[in-house]
């Protein structure tokens, strides 16, 4: 059994680039891609991911925020950077970091237009982001005329891309609705396009629409959760590689007897003599109270060791009695195999939440 030191996250670039290319494959040649790194890169370590695939050939990265962006930046990444949801007191930073961002209403619109014309700054490129039925951010399809008005009055600003996002891409019962979406998004683009008077680049398509929306995947594409191993099915799943595995080590292992209890407010009392490892993975870490109580699982030497009573905040108690294993031995929280997504059923949720919630204190390993 080899030996781990620590929990840590591993970090596979080769996953990683196994994944991109698989996506790419997706694709044609010419259609641009965004790899969505924002929240630390879906928990793993944005500046790495991102100089990596920067060495691969993508085109662009988005994150959520600025400051996610100027992180990017501090770490060396010099390609476009598209932030998603920018926050209009710190336009100066974005664009000190030649931050793009994506403008979603008339407020954050005029307001960007106002602080590029107190600088003088002329043809700063954005994007413009519409709403298709996520009713989340976006202007509607009415409102091209009053962007046109907008930009007709002033030079600061060139639109490089107009977007939408996809609500249901990922669900094949609501095909319809993504095919109106993606049908109401090609209607807002030749409009816009007619009404400006040149072409943006147009993009909808998040993991899920790359894979099952092929006639959607226009001039660019944004992709998070494929880059990072899932897909949007187990059959899908089988071809992507997951990047990340969290790995813990046995700290104790404990004989308890029937009737004993384990952990704060005697989470589980003991229905039989059994054999309990304490592992150095809580709560601050990123495994939450949902996963206690023998929902949530790690693996030993190959075998399935539930969660016993309730999750500390650095430290869970798993059921060994039936595992060959010793003090000092390696744990896999999730990995290739469980991977994420079967861990995050367990407590309900979906890979998305578990890989980001993986807290910054646990070290990241690049391998
Ligand atoms: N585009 C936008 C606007 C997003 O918010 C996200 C992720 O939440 C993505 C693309 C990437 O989605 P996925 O991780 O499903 O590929």
């Amino acid at each position: 059994m080899p030996k781990a030191q620590e929990t840590v996250l591993e970090i596979n670039l080769k996953a990683l680039e196994h994944n991109f290319d698989y996506l790419k494959s997706k694709l044609k040649p010419e259609t641009k891609f965004i790899a969505v790194v924002k929240a630390y890169a879906y928990g793993s370590d944005s500046c790495e991911i991102a100089l990596y695939l920067e060495k691969l050939g993508v085109d662009y990265f988005a994150v959520a925020y600025i400051e996610e962006g100027v992180a990017l930046r501090q770490g060396g990444v010099t390609t476009p950077i598209l932030v998603l949801h920018p926050q209009i007191v710190n336009f100066d930073i974005l664009v000190e970091n030649r931050l793009e961002p994506s403008l979603y209403n008339e407020k954050i619109l005029k307001e960007f237009i106002e602080a590029l014309s107190k600088e003088h700054i002329t043809n700063y490129p954005v994007h413009i982001k519409f709403n298709t039925g996520l009713n989340r951010l976006g202007f509607w399809h009415t409102d091209v005329k009053m962007i046109d008005n907008l930009l007709a009055e002033t030079k600061t600003i060139k639109v490089k891309s107009i977007l939408s996002h996809l609500a249901a891409s990922e669900d094949l019962n609501e095909k319809i609705f993504t095919l109106n979406q993606i049908e109401d998004f090609k209607n807002i683009a030749e409009n816009f396009t007619k009404q400006v008077g040149y072409k943006p680049l147009h993009h909808i398509c998040n993991t899920s629409g790359i894979l099952n929306y092929p006639e959607a995947h226009f001039d660019m594409v944004r992709s998070g959760i494929g880059l990072y191993g899932f897909g949007n099915s187990e059959k899908e799943n089988q071809f992507f590689k997951p990047i990340g595995t969290l790995k813990t080590v046995i700290s104790q292992i404990h004989t308890i007897i029937e009737g004993e209890s384990i952990g704060y407010n005697r989470g589980y009392i003991a229905t039989e003599n059994l054999r309990s490892a304490t592992l150095p993975i809580g709560h601050a870490d990123g495994i939450g109270r949902q996963y206690g109580h023998g929902k949530g699982f790690v693996t030993i030497n190959g075998k399935r060791a539930p969660i016993m009573g309730n999750v500390c905040m650095d430290m869970i108690m798993v059921n060994v009695t039936d595992i060959d294993c010793d003090e000092g031995d390696e744990v896999i929280v999730f990995g290739e195999h469980p991977n994420a997504e079967t861990l995050a059923e367990t407590a309900n949720t979906i890979s998305y939440e578990l890989i980001t919630h993986i807290s910054q204190r646990v070290m990241r390993v690049i391998i």
